[in-house]
């Protein structure tokens, strides 16, 4: 397969899943998010000291769970706050962890780069489907005797889990525009590292008087890539998350990775239902919608097989 030459494509963005920053049934201190986020920032160097222009963006799915939990345990005595300041919260507290760990890392180079976090609003439709019918999970597991209560007092929809208790749920619009986007293409056309849209960004509507307000909602942060990308004109949109591959018939006997997709032959698969929703599903659908409007490749494997994918030895490559 033809290297990922940043002579061919200049300028990406690079998604980094929950995984890279916190893993299943870690408590998710600060020592571990540290760690993670090291690792993942030793790799996204590689990255930068090869050429690329790039912008990051993030998943904040465990540590909006972990506010959530805080600002309920002490809703007696600070009030609690709404979702789209704790996505604004997230962008803040994890764009600066990994704009530390990767200036850092660069550093350890000796390398000189600014990394600048852009908190980003993202606008969605008022009238999505998606306000009538909130169907995210986030934040912790209830009992049912909890589940009514906290319905009752903060008219939060909750749902049951898969037999583990009952959770938020919230909507999930699809994202539109970036309203920061001219201020990330600018830093990034002057030399710097850009981290934007961390989380899915925060949701925004224009109000009848054309000001922007922040939603109750959460923006998938796979969806959120695919604009950036569009926005920003990247070439190549790369998502790192658990799995070396995307794969066929996975969690069947004989799962396939795929190494080559052309855009047509992802949509089959996705067709064909491969691709699970809420996982793997988005990230196929939104390097779709990123290579149809003018995208030259996705990649999509995990963090630890970076190097060998931008060789073209291992990951999954898209075309259009
Ligand atoms: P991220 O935090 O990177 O968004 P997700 O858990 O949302 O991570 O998505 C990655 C997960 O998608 C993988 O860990 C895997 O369990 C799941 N998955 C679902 N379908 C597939 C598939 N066809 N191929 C590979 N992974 C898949
Ligand atoms: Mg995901």
């Amino acid at each position: 397969m033809i290297p990922i030459d940043p002579q061919l494509y200049p300028k990406l963005v690079l998604a980094l899943g929950g995984n890279a920053l916190i893993r299943p049934g870690e408590p998710g201190t600060l020592e571990e998010q540290y760690r993670r986020i090291r690792q993942a920032m030793a790799h996204t160097a590689d990255l930068v000291t090869a050429g690329f222009a790039t912008v990051i963006t993030h998943g904040n799915g465990p540590m909006v769970g972990h506010l959530l939990l805080q600002m309920d345990c002490a809703r007696a005595l600070v009030p609690p706050m709404p979702l789209f300041i704790s996505d604004a919260d997230t962008e803040g507290s994890l764009g600066y962890l990994i704009q530390q760990c990767l200036v850092n890392e660069l550093h350890r180079r000796g390398r000189k780069q600014g990394v600048a976090t852009v908190i980003t609003q993202v606008v969605v439709a008022r009238d999505d489907p998606a306000f009538l019918a909130p169907d995210k999970p986030i934040g912790p597991f209830f009992p049912a005797a909890e589940a009514e209560r906290l319905h009752a007092e903060q008219g939060w929809h909750l749902a049951e889990d898969a037999g583990r208790g009952w959770r938020r749920v919230v909507p999930s619009p699809h994202p539109l525009a970036i309203i920061e986007q001219e201020i990330i293409s600018y830093l990034l056309g002057g030399g710097f590292i850009v981290i934007a849209g961390g989380g899915g960004g925060v949701p925004v509507v224009r109000g009848p008087d054309g000001d922007l307000q922040g939603v109750e909602a959460v923006i998938d942060k796979d969806r959120v890539a695919a604009v950036l990308a569009r926005e920003i004109g990247a070439d190549l949109l790369i998502f790192l998350t658990a799995v070396a591959y995307a794969y066929a018939d996975y969690q069947r006997p004989q799962p396939r990775p795929l190494p080559r997709l052309t855009a047509a032959e992802a949509q089959k698969y996705l067709e064909e239902g491969h691709f699970a929703a809420g996982s793997m599903g988005p990230k196929i659908e939104s390097a779709l919608d990123f290579l149809a409007r003018g995208g030259k490749r996705v990649l999509i494997t995990q963090c630890e097989s970076l190097a060998a994918a931008l060789q073209g030895q291992t990951g999954t490559h898209i075309f259009p």
